[in-house]
């Protein structure tokens, strides 16, 4: 499953079915015992009412990627083939059309075919230079290696950055999904933005005067090596799961609400979203979660894509939270403000209600421990008619532009916010010193 928004397909009704049928049912189709990304193919699907009813009772959802008006596009796995061919489903393979989702001949390990967008060793290399270039506005914190041995960096930005001052504190993430090259883009140029304009534009130095600003924008590197290298449809980390297939779905890895049900996230390996053994379980979501507790962070984006959609707590469930009215407020300003960069409108609302129900998201697990307001942003494109996972080079500047708005926005509300509460504090704390007097004078 992309994080899309299936209200906005032509047939989300039969995405609603998969996801409110699938996930919950057995397991009626042996699973192949390696989930080698060699096996996995893209098919495509004539639409009709008879493929669409098929396709509702996989055992598993299905990995859409798009969809024409009358062809659907899927990932399909060793399983899923099977499923299809028993199923009499007739399919065109259309791997060859899709590259690279894996590897040619001419790429090796040390290229991509990733253009402007970041690998890993391209992302170290540029926040190192960063770090160098302005080492009093900005660090490089490691929070620790990620299961094939790389390293999850977060840039922290701040004056007096080396201090821990009692300011506010504001995470920005990137790229949990590694097929969602530009959620790695917007978090990263927010950074260099920060830092490159603080001593042009007096409104980013105030806010960084003001803030703690943390910025990690590549939670899951290996899975974005894979996807740049090997298969550009990978979504998940890279773990070896004891089935012999590959891959536990990062944001369903959180600890709050972990596995509650199996619609929100699947407890088979070879699943899309498979939340691993247990909450935490990944070392790429304990070092969001390790420089989470170490900090008071006032809010949290962050960055997946594709539907163009800001989304809040909660996933887990239907029922509102209880500041859904803030959560709400502060997504329409965001919306608001990305539409007047260049006039694309991101909807936005409650994550289970307006696209499906998840348990153990950053999210929810953010808003959840802490009570602090909590984004997803779906970046663009708005559905799969217009690329799915697919930006190409000068969409991300634009869309980079966007986000900076509703960041930017984001920051100067916590920045409030933190003071209203402090100044609140302290007036009670004066307003208490009269009233316990008043207190022993009637007592005397
Ligand atoms: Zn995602």
């Amino acid at each position: 499953m992309k994080e899309m928004a299936e209200k906005k397909l032509k047939f989300s009704f039969l995405l609603n079915f998969i996801f409110f049928l699938g996930a919950s049912s057995v397991y009626a189709f042996p699973l192949s015992l390696h989930s080698n990304p060699e096996e996995i193919e893209i098919v495509s699907i004539e639409k009709n009412p008879i493929s669409l009813a098929i396709l509702t009772s996989t055992p598993e959802p299905l990995d859409f990627i798009m969809e024409t008006e009358s062809r659907i596009y899927l990932v399909a796995k060793p399983q899923d083939l099977n499923f299809l061919l028993s199923s009499g489903l007739i399919f065109r393979l259309e791997t060859p059309f899709f590259a690279p989702a894996r590897p040619s001949k001419e790429m090796s390990l040390t290229s991509g075919g990733n253009g402007i967008y970041h690998s890993y060793n391209e992302l170290i290399a540029d926040l190192k230079k960063l770090a160098e270039k302005f080492p009093s506005l900005c660090r490089l914190e490691d929070l620790g290696r990620s299961l094939e041995g790389r390293q999850i960096l977060a840039l922290k930005i701040s004056d007096n950055v080396n201090l821990n001052e009692p300011e506010p504190g504001f995470l920005f993430l990137g790229c949990h999904h590694a097929r969602e090259w530009i959620s790695v883009e917007v978090p990263l140029y927010l950074g260099l933005y920060l830092v490159e304009n603080y001593a042009l534009n007096p409104r980013v130095q105030n806010l960084v005067n003001e803030a703690q600003i943390w910025i990690i924008p590549l939670v899951n590197p290996d899975g974005l090596e894979y996807s740049i290298k090997f298969y550009r449809y990978w979504r998940k980390n890279r773990r070896l799961n004891s089935d012999g297939s590959f891959g536990v779905d990062l944001n369903r890895n959180y600890g709050f609400n972990w596995g509650i049900d199996n619609r929100g996230s699947s407890p088979n390996p070879a699943s899309e979203t498979y939340r691993g053994m247990a909450p935490f379980s990944e070392p790429e979501t304990r070092a969001v979660r390790d420089l989470f507790s170490n900090y008071q962070f006032q809010a949290l984006i962050s960055y997946h894509s594709y539907s163009q959609i800001i989304l809040f707590p909660w996933g887990f469930t239907v029922t509102p939270a209880d500041k859904y009215q803030l959560l709400f407020n502060l997504a329409k300003r965001m919306s608001d403000l990305m539409a007047s960069v260049h006039g694309r409108r991101y909807d936005f609302g409650q994550a289970s209600t307006m696209l499906y129900l998840t348990n153990g998201d950053t999210t929810d697990w953010a808003y959840g421990t802490r009570g602090i307001p909590a984004f997803t942003i779906e970046l663009p494109p708005v559905d799969i008619f217009h690329g799915g996972f697919f930006n190409s080079e000068r969409d991300i500047q634009p869309i980079f532009e966007e986000n900076l708005a509703a960041a930017l926005d984001l920051i100067q509300w916590g920045i409030d916010n933190y003071k209203f509460a402090e100044s609140e504090t302290k007036r009670k704390e004066k307003n208490l010193i009269p009233l316990i007097i008043q207190r022993e004078r009637k007592i005397k």
